[in-house]
């Protein structure tokens, strides 16, 4: 990596500020899964341990530039504090004169969270004037939130500006490292999953694929009706972006001049409509009739990824098979999530990313099994389509 890592900083009695992501669920005031708190710890540590005065900073939820309780990110300061088995001070703010002298009163190795950076409006508009006052806590700043580091805000991107030493956290580098490995120099077999709602957001992931020649791509979850539908098959009302057929059948043709093996479900579960949901049926693709939904990959379509993934060195899978978050249409998620397991039990270098496969590795406990959970969805399909991700460009280069 090109960039300045937190480690190349001299943090000795300096108010460091570090963009975490603490964007974690919150249930009945209490965090329900600290999964990214765990994920910042290595660069909080390290912080810690080379006398570096802490103000952690961080989103949660989706706030309309405004105040709202429930998205308070107070209850992560109590399980931090929890975690580290150190007092965690918490400022009910993330900007102004008071929040600036909790900062200034840091001690070395001391922890300040501030309140979610989304409570201002300034945040998502990238503002300058806010990202300058959020920069009036800070000596040095460091990135470790990799899960926004391709959004341009004020914490990721315009804080830079005003701050001398902009560094990378630990698990931000961690994750450039191991996507920039499978990115430029995959080992072969090279296989890539791809599922989830729509084929347009992930166009240009796709491209970049082909491009660096996966072996194989295999598609499931809605995405796949796309294809089905530009290929002429009856697809019932199955969920579909008839203006991306073009670019379906397109990608089709890329793949076969590249030699890549593109395979698509031959089976799916279907049900009547969508409510009620209880009238599962499995069945091959083209026995599909008008009325129908398909909700999730079947049976011999999970045999046959599986078979896909054997014997490959490095894999990729980003997004769903099926209806997930609806039982019985994680079934199909959850085979491919175990042939991901088996496959890097035989040898695999696995990477998974997005919300709903990294649920699925988790559900049935797999998450030792995966070489590499990306705690980012979105930055790492921005990553492996060959886009620069703003809140790492604008880190020191080295
Ligand atoms: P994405 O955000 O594009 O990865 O899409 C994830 C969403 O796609 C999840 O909410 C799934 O429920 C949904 N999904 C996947 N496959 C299907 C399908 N066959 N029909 C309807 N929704 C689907």
């Amino acid at each position: 990596m090109n960039k300045k890592s937190i480690k190349d900083l001299d943090l000795k009695g300096k108010r460091t500020f570090i963009r975490v992501d603490f964007n974690v669920p919150i249930k009945e005031g209490k965090v329900a899964d600290d999964t990214r708190i765990q994920g910042a710890l290595p660069t909080i540590k390290y912080a810690i341990d080379n006398g570096a005065k802490l103000i952690l900073a961080s989103h949660l939820g989706r706030p309309k530039g405004e105040r709202e309780d429930r998205f308070s990110l107070e209850p992560v300061s109590k399980k931090l504090a929890e975690i580290l088995g150190q007092e965690v001070h918490f400022a009910d703010d993330c900007v102004g004169d008071e929040v600036k002298q909790k900062a200034d009163n840091l001690k070395e190795g001391e922890i300040l969270l501030l309140e979610n950076v989304r409570f201002h409006a300034g945040e998502k508009g990238n503002d300058s004037e806010f990202a300058k006052q959020l920069a009036e806590l800070a000596d040095v700043y460091v990135n470790d939130a990799f899960g926004t580091a391709h959004r341009a805000h004020a914490s990721t991107a315009g804080i830079t500006e005003f701050v001398g030493q902009c560094a990378a956290g630990l698990l931000l580098q961690k994750e450039l490292e191991v996507l920039g490995e499978v990115l430029e120099s995959p080992k072969r077999p090279f296989v890539a999953i791809l599922g989830g709602a729509k084929v347009s957001d992930k166009i240009p992931v796709i491209k970049s694929l082909i491009e660096k020649k996966v072996n194989k791509l295999l598609i499931g979850g809605a995405m796949a009706y796309t294809f089905f539908k530009a290929m002429g098959y009856t697809i019932g009302k199955s969920l579909v972006e008839d203006d991306m057929m073009p670019t379906a059948l397109e990608i089709q043709k890329e793949a076969e001049a590249a030699e890549i093996e593109l395979l698509l479900p031959t089976d799916h579960k279907t049900v009547d409509s969508y409510d009620p949901l209880n009238s599962m049926r499995e069945m091959p693709i083209d026995f599909t009739n008008s009325g129908l939904v398909g909700l999730d990959i079947g049976t011999e379509t999970a045999v046959i990824f599986e078979k896909a993934l054997e014997g490959a060195k490095t894999i990729i899978w980003n997004g769903p098979m099926g209806m997930f978050e609806e039982k019985p249409f994680d079934t199909g998620t959850i085979a491919i999530a175990e042939a991901v397991a088996k496959a890097t039990e035989n040898g695999a270098f696995s990477v998974v990313g997005g919300g709903d496969s990294v649920a699925a590795i988790k559900q049935p406990g797999l998450d030792d099994k995966i070489s590499h959970i990306s705690t980012g969805g979105g930055a790492a399909l921005e990553f492996l389509s060959g886009n620069k991700l703003p809140g790492v460009e604008a880190l020191d280069e080295k």
